[in-house]
């Protein structure tokens, strides 16, 4: 079977020009955007997701402003600055930036950042709304794996989605999201992770596999049937390289679609925060009737 590759930088690309208008008419009403990225420590992989962020803002027109912590920062000091963040006109959108070290209960400070802010999506606030089909902002790497399938024509509905892992970030937010009854769902979903008995017996049956289990090459082409979507939302560093959670090599050769690591959802996971730094300012600027 030929499979056809799913370019997320090019759906990427695709995003923002959708957002540059949006953005263009906050900045002539005098309504500039502004992220807030929060990093805690120096965590190669996390500084490297930062200057991304930061660099898609720049590419927008979106202000952003970083606050780099030392890796023993006490969780006060990060709620003070989440607190004044959530006070601050000039930021719409606050991320913290993940994993925090060892010593931070990652919940007090993403359960204080004011929902309405939350543009990664990760407050309880925003997580139930998603669960019951009302969401105010998606998860963004979630959120750019449905974006890959509707932009690819690829339908959800009906089909059977097999997710592997159950994060709070990627699995089961994922499975909220195709579970819904709302155009670019409607799918069932079987979620599998680590305590699931024998995991090949359920991607087998996937028409739709996403994959999100970070252990590179978990998934072999022995593991999938024919005509399979496959979605590789692992990123993990072998050597120099970065690869996905799946063996590209074996499973290409029997997917539809599939999508490459770099270049895949990664860039998705880029364009659906910008889009929801953009809904954060157009709510703000709304509600104060300043445009
Ligand atoms: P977590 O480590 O938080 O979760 C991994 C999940 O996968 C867990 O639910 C775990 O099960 C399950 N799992 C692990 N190994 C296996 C296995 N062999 N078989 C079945 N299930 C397994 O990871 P994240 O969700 O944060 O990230 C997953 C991957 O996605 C990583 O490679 C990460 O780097 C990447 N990522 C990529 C993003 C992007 O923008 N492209 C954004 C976010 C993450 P259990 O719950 O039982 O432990």
């Amino acid at each position: 079977m030929s499979f056809q590759i799913i370019d997320g930088k090019a759906v990427a690309a695709e995003i923002y020009e959708e957002l540059r208008p949006r953005v263009l008419r906050l900045i002539t009403s005098g309504c500039q955007p502004g992220l807030a990225v929060v990093l805690v420590g120096n965590n190669p992989a996390s500084q490297v997701y930062v200057r991304n962020k930061e660099k898609a803002c720049e590419k927008l027109g979106i202000r952003s402003f970083r606050y780099h912590f030392p890796e023993t920062t006490e969780v006060a000091k990060l709620v003070e600055l989440i607190d004044s963040l959530n006070a601050n006109p000039e930021v719409h959108g606050i991320l913290v930036q993940l994993p925090l070290p060892p010593h931070v209960e990652e919940r007090e400070v993403l359960y204080r950042i004011a929902p309405e802010k939350d543009v990664d999506g990760f407050h309880p606030c925003n997580l139930g709304r998603l669960m019951i089909g009302d969401p105010l902002f998606l998860p963004c790497t979630p959120w750019g794996v449905q974006e890959l399938l509707v932009r690819y024509g690829i339908e959800v509905e009906g089909k059977h989605v097999v997710i592997v892992g159950r994060s709070n970030i990627v699995g089961k937010p994922l499975a909220m999201m195709l579970v819904q009854k709302a155009k670019g769902a409607n799918a069932t979903v079987t979620v599998c992770h680590t305590r699931t008995i024998d995991l090949s017996e359920h991607t087998k049956r996937a028409d739709i596999l996403v994959v999100a289990c970070g252990s590179p090459g978990a998934v072999t082409g022995d593991m999938v049937k024919e005509g399979v979507v496959v979605i590789d939302v692992g990123i993990n560093r072998v050597g120099e390289k970065l690869v996905g959670d799946v063996d590209f090599e074996s499973v290409a050769p029997k997917a539809s679609y599939i999508t490459p690591v770099p270049g895949g959802v990664g860039p998705m996971t880029v364009a659906m925060l910008m889009a929801n730094t953009v809904k954060a300012a157009e709510r703000f600027f709304e509600a104060r009737g300043r445009w």
